[in-house]
């Protein structure tokens, strides 16, 4: 098999699984020649989206035993193959294009590679495409907005709390963010000023990615820490099933550079929309300068669009007449959001 056949033949395998991948090969190609060897490349497409166990795996490709081992965990510290942890026997599989996949695991853990900043380069063309082409023309949305948990009322259950879902998974990390660092490298100068280090990563997800390098093990409090200092910065929580949530810039994340092309629905509102008490409200427009999404309006006193607004709570702390609270949205019909694995 000769370089391109490897490259070609993974494009292949994600064809379809879920995304149309042949939209976006020409910048997908530049990321996987960063992130593969051509004998990686060879590999991944062996043990697939599915994968295996390592004597599965032996079989299917004939590589001696201990070598695939550190094959697979070499490729596991690069991002490209998830390692169940904590596993005697673990189960192996290729990682897919995002939620978590090739879209994020370059963009994890800083400059850690000599060839780094060269991915990071490949990477923001490749978020570029992938937000443009893909995920502003799936006619679901992708990822749910969840409301900070300050802003949330008093009547909300503990399954509509972010900082509940957090600490259910019972272990954490976080990394640098994988759209926001990507931006910065390729495009200097010319980027938001947000914090870096914003990925939070749950559960097993977490424990993948300290075991590999790709962020660094934090306590609940510091989680939630980094969740509050997000929300003050103006970041919205995206939560992804696949135990991720990502603190969303419009300036670099790739869902929301996605959201606002014309007809976009990539990020679905969270259960809550903002409201203004207008008895209160003193006008100073600090709500609609913060808002991503453009859903204030202020004349007299500040009025919300309920449409455009996503209920992320970013408006919520700057309000210093406490003007804003959250009240249930009206139930969206048909709420179709995939995990985007
Ligand atoms: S008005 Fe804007 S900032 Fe406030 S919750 Fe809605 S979308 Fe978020
Ligand atoms: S920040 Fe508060 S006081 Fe200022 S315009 Fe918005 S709702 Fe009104």
């Amino acid at each position: 098999m000769n370089n391109k056949d490897a490259y070609e033949s993974i494009l292949e395998m994600y064809e379809g699984k879920p995304f149309t991948v042949s939209k976006v090969a020409d910048s997908l190609l530049e990321v996987l020649r960063f992130q593969f060897t051509p004998e990686e490349a060879d590999l991944a497409v062996k043990v697939g989206l599915k994968g295996g166990k390592l004597d599965e795996i032996q079989e299917r490709t004939g590589i001696e035993k201990n070598k695939l081992k550190k094959m697979l965990n070499t490729m596991a510290d690069k991002g490209t193959m998830w390692i169940r942890p904590g596993k005697e026997d673990p189960t192996y599989r290729t990682i897919g294009v995002a939620g978590p996949g090739l879209l994020e695991t370059g963009g994890w853990g800083n400059i850690r590679f000599p060839y780094s900043v060269q991915l990071m380069k490949a990477l923001y063309e490749f978020q570029l495409d992938f937000a443009t082409k893909i995920l502003a023309k799936i006619p679901f949305p992708v990822a749910q907005v969840w409301t900070t948990p300050a802003a949330l009322p008093a009547d909300a259950e503990p399954n509509q709390n972010v900082a509940e879902r957090i600490k259910e998974a019972g272990y954490w990390g976080v990394s640098t963010c994988s759209c926001r660092l990507p931006h910065w490298i390729a495009d200097p100068g010319n980027h938001c000023n947000h914090l870096l280090e914003t990925c939070l990563f749950l559960g097993d997800t977490a424990r993948w990615g300290v075991e590999h390098g790709m962020c660094r093990e934090i306590t609940y409090q510091n989680a939630i820490e980094i969740l509050r200092k997000c929300n003050e910065e103006g970041l919205v929580h995206t939560y992804d099933p696949n135990e991720f949530i990502c603190n969303c810039c419009p300036d670099c994340c790739v869902l929301q550079v996605g959201n606002r092309e014309p007809g976009a629905n990539v990020l679905q509102p969270s259960e809550f929309v903002a409201q203004i008490d207008e008895s209160t409200c003193d006008a100073c427009g600090n709500c609609a300068d913060r808002c991503p999404f453009g859903a204030i309006e202020v004349d007299t006193y500040a009025c919300v669009d309920t449409d455009k607004c996503l209920g992320c709570g970013v408006c919520f702390s700057t309000c210093s007449t406490d003007s804003i609270k959250f009240m249930r949205r009206p139930k969206i019909e048909d709420p179709r959001t995939v995990a985007v694995a």
